[in-house]
């Protein structure tokens, strides 16, 4: 059957990608390549779905409740006392205490809604397969949303779900891994017969990989948070930690249209611009100041971060419709609307569409002479734009450049997916 796919959805204009903060990844972040083999049709798995599998819909699950010595109507403290299958005792426990603390002075995953589209109203898609492997947590923190999921053996993502991040604030370290924990006990609940070995977390912001810590985030409101080492007491496991975009191309590379391509460059284009630079497979830090792409200078204009001439004040998905709405006072429905009206002849649309496309070819051009990427991998909201961004990127490099070699240019496939698989395969790496 054939999938659709997620980069035609008309709603691309994503805000996922908490794109523009500087990050500081670890050299060990990402390790050398080791591909798990991938069966195509799993790489390719891209169809959407409902944002979460069902709560109680396990193999372990409804279908063989009351076997164990208690009908299957009984309650469900009675049936865990009858039972010795620990499994299902584990599972009926967990329910138990979900039920006790259901309520909003005890937050159980019962308590944590589910986001079912993010603030662009795209929904989330079913998780590409990481391939066989240890059984896995995975978390992907963003400003407005938590991506959770347990990976079972064969890779396969269950439970995947998105659910608000906690407000930043007072003790938010402690906050925020309680948080991940309580959708982690919640998912282990439901699914006993996968054990996790290992969890994988990556937030955004600047992230010191190596020692664990999230250096300062302002989204999430963390400066110096033991992040690995809070959320290694809670699990009692082990716990890979690092930089949400590093890990996501990362994952383009293992998993997704990089695969091809171990000398690449990944730029995502949602909120902000954020990037990797991929050398042999292995994302190039910098000693952590690497990939700020969204940051590099092509003008004079200000930015928010006090430098000047800053690449996404003019070419990140956000800026295209904020510059619009600020030049005409028309309130439009992301980036998308504005390319919407530069086709059809808006004046002051085409413009903006068109000074962000010479500011990507610029960057991208300058990567090209300095980096030579075989690949230049596009995510984010923008990357949704097919070849509207495409055509024209690749029309205006050729024209831009002379005997330099022009990278390919490929759209992101794992899409709103990419930092929670490459979580997950994190994860896999710090399994003893
Ligand atoms: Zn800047």
């Amino acid at each position: 059957m054939a999938s659709p796919d997620p980069r035609s959805d008309p709603r691309w204009d994503s805000t996922d990608d908490s794109a523009s903060e500087r990050r500081v990844p670890a050299g060990h972040a990402a390790g050398a390549p080791d591909r798990p083999e991938i069966p195509v049709e799993s790489r390719n798995a891209k169809s959407p779905s409902d944002a979460s599998v069902s709560a109680r819909g396990s193999a372990a699950g409804s279908d063989a409740a009351g076997k164990a010595g208690s009908g299957a109507d009984a309650p469900l403290a009675d049936a865990s006392a009858a039972t010795d299958d620990p499994v299902r005792a584990r599972r009926v426990e967990a329910e138990r205490a979900d039920a006790e603390t259901d309520g909003p002075d005890a937050p159980t995953d019962a308590g944590i809604p589910d986001v079912v589209s993010d603030a662009s109203g795209e929904r989330l898609a079913r998780a590409a397969s990481i391939g066989a492997g240890a059984p896995v947590l995975a978390f992907d923190v963003g400003g407005t949303d938590i991506k959770s999921a347990l990976f079972d053996a064969d890779g396969n993502a269950v439970g995947l779900r998105r659910t608000p991040t906690p407000d930043a604030g007072d003790d938010m370290p402690a906050r925020l891994v309680e948080r991940i924990g309580e959708l982690g006990d919640a998912l282990r609940a439901q699914h006993p017969e996968i054990v996790p070995q290992a969890v994988g977390f990556v937030v955004p912001g600047i992230v010191d990989a190596d020692a664990g810590v999230a250096v300062f985030s302002s989204n999430l409101g963390l400066r110096n948070a033991p992040l690995r080492m809070l959320a290694e007491q809670r699990f009692g496991l082990p716990v890979a930690f690092d930089h949400d975009v590093g890990t996501a191309s990362w994952a383009e590379y293992m998993l997704g249209a990089a695969r091809d391509y171990p000398n690449s460059v990944a730029i995502i284009i949602g909120t902000g611009i954020a990037g990797t630079i991929l050398v042999d497979g292995v994302p190039y830090t910098g000693g952590g100041y690497a990939g700020e792409i969204g940051h590099s200078p092509i003008g004079e204009w200000p930015c928010p971060c006090g430098a000047r001439g800053c690449l996404e004040v003019v070419a990140s998905a956000g800026a295209i419709a904020r510059r619009y709405e600020e030049a005409t006072g028309v309130e439009v429905d992301g980036a998308r609307e504005v390319i919407a009206r530069a086709v059809e002849g808006d004046a002051v649309a085409d413009q903006i569409w068109n000074e962000a496309l010479d500011a990507l070819t610029m960057s991208i051009a300058q990567l090209t002479a300095v980096v030579a990427p075989e690949a230049v991998v596009i995510g984010g909201g923008l990357s949704r734009a097919g070849g509207a961004l495409f055509d024209e990127l690749r029309a205006r490099l050729a024209a831009r450049l002379s005997f330099h070699r022009i990278p390919v240019l490929i759209p992101a496939e794992l899409s709103g997916n990419a930092g929670i698989l490459g979580s997950a395969l994190r994860a896999r790496r710090v399994v003893a």
